[in-house]
């Protein structure tokens, strides 16, 4: 066989020409023979597939988890947590949240900090941001917040008064506000945040014992952020500056690495706290429940094919292991579906067969059959349940289910409505943290409170003055400067 390299169709078969049109003579027409003209302009309009509607602008890599802590078989029996010093293979995907594909990555938005762990007993996704509270608590609203965040129906431009009206109408999102205008809410790149699991998710041990918990990975590389000079050039002057910076420092060998944690609550603190463990809203202090830690997560190798390990990695929190489940979190529930909805929007049912998607740890099998781009491992002899020719195991215990007792009978409830006590907290973290972390604060938000209404910003100030009425006058000051 010869060493040459021939350049085919994507029959393998041997194309003659790939720069000029065969045609009936010098001057044209062009004739329809030209298969690879047709088959090459038609996968040219294919190119695209719809992106993801929020946290469309990403980066990812590969790399690995080591747990560190034989303790935390206390809690969970899923081996990614119990197997001490075992590598298991990650993919990590960074994102922001509201932009377009092109939109620039250094702009200030939470980022989307979704981990995936390709675990001997399946994938396990934790789909996190790197701020720990989020800005509602209830699926349901979801579709609204987006709209806020995305350019408006007329204008098609971004609409300042959108986000205030609804932020001041939803009292629940002051937190994570407070948190996206504070000097985190644009991050030096993805490699100097932290990432929070954001929602609340039980650990069962092989006892059976369930606990609930929070994850916090905590950057080894310190946090830093985008000083004011960089906020006001970076994102128009490089508009891949996070993806450009992991990208380039995974390949000097520079690996980025977090810490994993965990925070436990008991059923019995559960029914105790002061707070609702399971909004979202609310981060659960520290000293009351300490950071356990768990592990270490190095990013150690850059995708080969961004399209194809990026821009078609489908996330879900729905993907979890035996030994973790699921919480009373009303946003995390709506989030099993949407998520895996999503990718089978964007990318088809089989989403799950493409490489970055399916487990590397295990086997997979069932009888879900067929559909757009099934490959040939997925096809079985027998395809139904019950049968007698090829029988498999199912699990013996259901660590999804949930603990239900009187406080949670179906009803279409609103959570606790103290939306003042944590956000209150947060600026005395920034002013005990001094330099200008309050005060870029109150900037960074009062200059874009004051794009909005007259109506949403004295609405907006009525709930500062709850949460700390110094800082309510501080933003005063500025809007009416
Ligand atoms: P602590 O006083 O024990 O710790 C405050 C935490 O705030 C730090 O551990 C750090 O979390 C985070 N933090 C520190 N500086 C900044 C900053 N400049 N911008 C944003 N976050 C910062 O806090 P509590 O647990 O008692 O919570 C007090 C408040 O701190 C909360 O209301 C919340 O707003 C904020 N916070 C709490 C977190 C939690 O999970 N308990 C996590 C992050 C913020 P980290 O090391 O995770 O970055």
């Amino acid at each position: 066989m010869s060493d040459k390299k021939i350049f085919t169709n994507n029959n393998g078969g041997p194309v003659v020409d790939d720069d000029n049109s065969k045609t009936a003579s010098k001057q044209g027409p062009t004739l329809i023979e030209d298969y690879h003209l047709i088959e090459k302009l038609a996968h040219f309009d294919r190119e695209r597939i719809p992106e993801r509607v929020v946290h469309a602008v990403g980066s990812g890599a590969f790399g690995y988890f080591v747990l560190t802590n034989p303790e935390i078989k206390k809690y969970t029996r899923a081996k990614v947590f119990t197997e001490l010093n075992k590598k298991t293979e990650v993919f990590v995907r960074f994102s922001t949240v509201a932009g377009s594909k092109g939109a620039s990555d250094e702009v200030r938005d939470p980022r989307g900090f979704a981990v995936r762990f390709y675990t001997s007993e399946g994938n396990l996704d934790i789909v996190g941001n790197n701020t720990p509270v989020f800005f509602i608590r209830d699926a349901k609203k979801f579709p609204d917040f987006i709209h806020t965040q995305k350019p408006d129906p007329i204008t098609n431009r971004n609409n300042p008064d959108a986000q205030w009206d609804f932020w001041s109408l939803t009292p629940e999102s002051i937190h994570q506000v407070f948190i996206l205008f504070s000097n985190r809410g644009t991050p030096y790149g993805f490699r100097h945040m932290n990432g929070y699991g954001t929602h609340t998710f039980s650990f069962i041990n092989e006892k059976g014992d369930k606990v609930f918990i929070k994850y916090h990975f905590k950057t080894a590389q310190g946090i830093k952020n985008l000083t004011k000079e960089e906020q006001a050039i970076i994102p128009g002057k490089n508009p891949c500056f996070a993806a450009q910076d992991l990208y380039e420092a995974i390949e000097r060998k520079e690996f980025p690495k977090w810490k994993l944690y965990i925070q436990v609550m008991t059923l019995e603190q559960v029914k105790n706290a002061s707070f609702d463990p399971f909004d979202d809203t609310k981060v659960w202090p520290h000293g009351d429940y300490p950071l356990i830690e768990v592990g270490e997560m190095v990013l150690d190798r850059n995708p080969r094919n961004y399209f194809a390990e990026v821009e078609q990695a489908g996330f879900t929190p729905a993907n979890i292991v035996p030994g973790i489940g699921f919480s009373y979190d009303k946003m995390l529930l709506g989030r099993l579906f949407a998520y895996s909805d999503t990718q089978r929007y964007r990318i088809g049912a089989n989403y799950m067969q493409l490489s970055v998607n399916k487990p590397h740890g295990c086997p997979m099998f069932n009888y879900m059959a067929d559909g757009h781009m099934t490959e040939n491992e997925h096809i079985h002899k027998i395809n139904y349940q019950p049968n007698s020719i090829d029988a498999y195991e199912f699990m013996k215990h259901d660590d999804t289910t949930l603990v239900v007792d009187e406080k949670f009978a179906p009803g279409y409830y609103s959570q606790d409505d103290d939306y003042y006590k944590q956000p209150a907290a947060f600026l005395e973290v920034l002013k005990k943290q001094g330099g200008t972390e309050y005060d870029d604060l109150v900037s960074n938000l009062a200059n874009s409170l004051k794009l909005a209404s007259k109506t949403s910003i004295e609405r907006m100030l009525a709930h500062y003055e709850k949460v700390n009425a110094q800082f309510a006058e501080d933003v005063k000051k500025i809007i009416n400067a």
